[in-house]
């Protein structure tokens, strides 16, 4: 896919694919168009790579996290 290994859209640090999704740096895409609003899911022109925290927290705040401390990354 071509936008991994691209730094987040946000913060402009690399973003580790391989991290789990639940992770807070794990990639995600972030939609400059949403898709209920005719945006294409994985068009480069408008699909963003981001962290998942930069992504969620750009916008609609979802509530705390608990942070799960993991030791194995
Ligand atoms: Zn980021």
């Amino acid at each position: 896919m071509k936008a991994l290994g691209h730094p987040c859209w946000r913060c402009g640090h690399n973003i580790d694919p391989t991290l789990d999704p639940r992770h807070p740096l794990s990639f995600t895409l972030d939609h400059v168009i949403p898709l209920s609003r005719g945006g294409s899911l994985l068009d480069p022109a408008n699909a963003r790579s981001m962290h998942r925290r930069c992504n969620s927290a750009k916008g609609n705040r979802v509530g705390p996290q608990p942070l799960k401390t993991s030791r194995s990354w």
